[in-house]
């Protein structure tokens, strides 16, 4: 009987769970491979931030959901700021000397 009753119930108590939290919708950041040109959305945790002393260190990467390539593309100040508003992941590389 647990295998008919799992079958549709996948989920259900963790979308439970952050019913209350409907009103932030999931921020989805448009990126595409250099590789095999493809162009997908990512989620926020699919991608990370890096922020290097200056604007020439500083980028994002992902892993490409087609060819499972790492992408690493710079990161304009603009880009930084989408990113860490929308919950991006983000790593300081450079320390405050
Ligand atoms: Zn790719």
């Amino acid at each position: 009987m647990s295998d008919s009753a799992a079958s549709g119930v996948r989920g259900i108590s963790v979308a439970a769970a952050f019913a209350g939290m409907r009103s932030v919708a999931p921020v989805m950041f448009r990126a595409g491979c250099p590789d095999c040109r493809g162009r997908f959305e990512l989620a926020a945790s699919a991608l990370r931030l890096a922020i290097g002393a200056s604007s020439r260190t500083t980028f994002y990467s992902f892993t490409c959901p087609e060819c499972g390539a790492a992408v690493r593309k710079p990161a304009g100040e603009r880009v930084v700021e989408l990113l860490t508003g929308g919950g991006v992941r983000t790593l300081r590389l450079h320390s405050t000397l």
